[in-house]
C-alpha cells in the first residue's frame, strides 16, 4: 500500500472521492491544453505546408505551361525562317528565269536548289515538333478545371486552416482559465502532489487511468489488491511503479451512487 501512504503522508488527510473527481477533470483539461498548445505551436509550419503543396501544385503547371509557349516560340520562329527563305527563294528562281549566261544560271540554281532544302529541313522541323505540341495542348485541357480551380481550393484550404485555428486559440484560452478554476478548487497539498508529479514526468500525466489492470502511463501490471482498491476509489491510490494518482471509468462508488 506504498502508493496510498505516500499520498496519505503527504496529503495529510485522506482524500475523497470528489477530490479524485477534480484530479481527472484537471488531468483531462491539461491533455487537452497540451493537444492545443501543440497544434498553435506548430501553427506556421503547418500553414506553410499547405501553401507550399498548393505552390508545388501551381509550379508543375507552370512547367506545361512555359513548355507549351516554348513549342509555340519555336514554331513561330521556323515560320519566320520559312517566309523569308521563300523571298529569297522567290528572288533566286527570277535570277534563274532571267540569267544571261552559264555563270549566272549555275549561280541561280544553286541558290534554289539550296533553299528548297533549307525550307524543307524547316517544314520537317515543324512536323516534328506538332506531336509534343499535341500532347502538351492535351494535357492543358485535360487538366484545365483543376487548373481554374487552383486558386480558390487555396484559398479556401487556407480559409479552413484559418478558421479551425482561431476555434483552437478560442478553445486554449477557454481551457486555461477553466484549468485555473479546477486547480484552485483542489485542497493546497493534493494541488502540490498533482503540480509535482505533471511536471515531472515528459507527457505531464499526473492521473493516469487504469486500462486492463494496467497503469496506462507506465503499463506495469497493477497487483489485483491495487486494482481492487483503484474500483473502489474511495481513496487516492497511485501507482506503485510511476507514483501517479490512479483511476478507473465506471468506478464502483460511482456507479453506486
Ligand atoms: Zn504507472
Amino acid at each position: 500500500m506504498s502508493g496510498f501512504a505516500i499520498i496519505y503522508w503527504i496529503t495529510g488527510v485522506i482524500a475523497v472521492i470528489p477530490d479524485l473527481d477534480k484530479l481527472i477533470e484537471l488531468q483531462q483539461t491539461d491533455t487537452n491544453l497540451r493537444r492545443l498548445k501543440k497544434q498553435l505551436d506548430t501553427a506556421t509550419e503547418r500553414r506553410a505546408e499547405i501553401e507550399q503543396e498548393f505552390e508545388q501544385h501551381a509550379s508543375s503547371i507552370r512547367e506545361i505551361q512555359n513548355r507549351r509557349d516554348s513549342i509555340q516560340a519555336t514554331r513561330a520562329d521556323l515560320e519566320k525562317q520559312i517566309a523569308e527563305n521563300k523571298t529569297y527563294l522567290e528572288r533566286a528562281e527570277r535570277n534563274l528565269k532571267h540569267a544571261q549566261n552559264q555563270k549566272e544560271y549555275e549561280t541561280a540554281m544553286r541558290e534554289t536548289d539550296a533553299l528548297q532544302k533549307q525550307i524543307a529541313a524547316f517544314e520537317t522541323q515543324i512536323v516534328e515538333g506538332m506531336e509534343e505540341a499535341e500532347s502538351v495542348e492535351k494535357e492543358l485541357v485535360d487538366r484545365k478545371d483543376e487548373i481554374d480551380s487552383l486558386d480558390a481550393k487555396r484559398t479556401a484550404a487556407l480559409t479552413e486552416f484559418d478558421a479551425e485555428l482561431a476555434k483552437e486559440r478560442a478553445e486554449f484560452e477557454a481551457e486555461t482559465k477553466h484549468r485555473e478554476e479546477a486547480f484552485a478548487t483542489l485542497p493546497d497539498r493534493l494541488a502540490s502532489v498533482y503540480n509535482r508529479l505533471a511536471q515531472r514526468s515528459r507527457d505531464g500525466i499526473a492521473v493516469a487511468e487504469v486500462v486492463n489492470g494496467s497503469c496506462s502511463a507506465c503499463y506495469m501490471q497493477l497487483r489485483p489488491q491495487v486494482q481492487l482498491e483503484v474500483k473502489k476509489g474511495d481513496e487516492i491510490i497511485t501507482c506503485e511503479s510511476c507514483t501517479r494518482i490512479l483511476y478507473m471509468r465506471n468506478r464502483e462508488a460511482e456507479a453506486s451512487a
